[in-house]
């Protein structure tokens, strides 16, 4: 396989890292980055011959002069990522865009569309479905049954979380778009579509409820507030509590989470990455979830 360029937006944020790591192990360039904010040192730990612009402009304008790139990585703040796949398709460009890909499910018709008119494609970043202990989970699971499920999900952030666009409902779609959506996701790659949905709480720091998928009734706990986790994971150094209980039986993904961009870029070279068709549930699920009446 030859080598493939990339381009990078949002490079200078928490997740750009593990995209350059995956460019870099998967043996191919990174040749120009962007973005607004100049905190971008990372780029001498994988690439420091890359071009760097703060502009989009003269971004936009780097792009039209170039018919060698291959890739578009998006990383930037959720509400910017359909205008930026935008860039990458008008240009002849596949793009690789960090979840969610929108924050509604009509914007993805009109990304569709494009990929049809343009024959390039867009590829997003689910990487739950590449954990070893899920993907035996599914395995596991079949389609023969309906389990009962407690899915609990809790991520402390910091006070700094509420400043951020993150903290920011139009930006990020909230923590059931921004963090729920892995939950989200999971479960329809587990136990399939999604037929009834009830919420019960929807706060800007945690959120919970109950969905009835084809193969499970699962009642689920989304949270960002540190008081959440259990006091046993809070005297460990964990932060992060991701367990599932099917039948009584428990089971904890919490590690093993940080390192699995590398595998989807593999499978997105190959041909075998996720893509649009791919994220819509989840995307659909949590915009019922987001305009669900609570049920106390
Ligand atoms: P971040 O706030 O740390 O970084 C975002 C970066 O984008 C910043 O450097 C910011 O300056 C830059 N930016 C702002 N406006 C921009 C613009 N117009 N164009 C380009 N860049 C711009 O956020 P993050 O945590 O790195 O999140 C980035 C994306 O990755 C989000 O879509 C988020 O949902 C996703 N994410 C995914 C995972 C995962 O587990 N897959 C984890 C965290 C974040």
């Amino acid at each position: 396989q030859t080598s493939k360029n990339f381009l990078i937006t949002g490079v200078g944020g928490y997740i750009a890292p593990r995209h350059l790591k995956a460019i870099k192990e998967t043996n191919n360039k990174l040749v120009a980055a962007y973005d607004p904010n100049d905190s971008v040192g990372i780029l001498d730990n994988y690439f420091p011959h890359a071009f760097y612009f703060n502009s989009y402009e003269r971004f936009e304008r780097f792009i039209s002069k170039r018919n060698d790139i291959d890739y578009l990585t998006i990383c930037s703040p959720n509400y910017l990522h359909d205008t930026q796949i935008r860039l990458a398709l008008h240009n002849n460009i596949n793009a690789i865009c960090e979840k969610p890909i929108v924050l509604f499910p009509h914007n993805l018709d009109l990304l569709e569309k494009l990929e049809e008119n343009t024959k390039k494609n867009v590829f997003t970043i689910m990487q739950l479905r590449y954990h070893p202990q899920i993907i035996f989970l599914k395995e596991k699971i079949g389609t023969k049954k309906k389990y009962e499920v407690e899915l609990k999900y809790i991520t402390p952030r910091g006070n700094w979380y509420h400043y951020s666009w993150k903290g920011d409902e139009t930006k990020s779609g909230g923590i059931v778009m921004n963090i729920g959506i892995h939950l989200f996701d999971l479960m329809i790659y587990l136990f399939g579509k999604a037929v009834a949905v009830e919420v019960n709480q929807r706060d800007f720091d945690k959120a919970s409820g109950y969905i009835e998928f084809d193969n499970a009734f699962v009642k689920w706990f989304l949270s960002i507030d540190e008081k959440d986790l259990p006091n046993n994971i809070s005297k460990t150094n964990k932060r992060t509590l991701r367990s599932l209980k099917m039948d009584n039986n428990e089971i904890e993904f919490s590690d093993g989470f940080q390192d699995l961009h590398t595998l989807v870029y593999q499978n997105i070279l190959v041909g075998k990455g996720l893509r649009i068709k791919d994220a819509r549930p989840s995307i659909e699920l949590v915009d019922k979830i987001r305009n669900a009446k609570i049920k106390r």
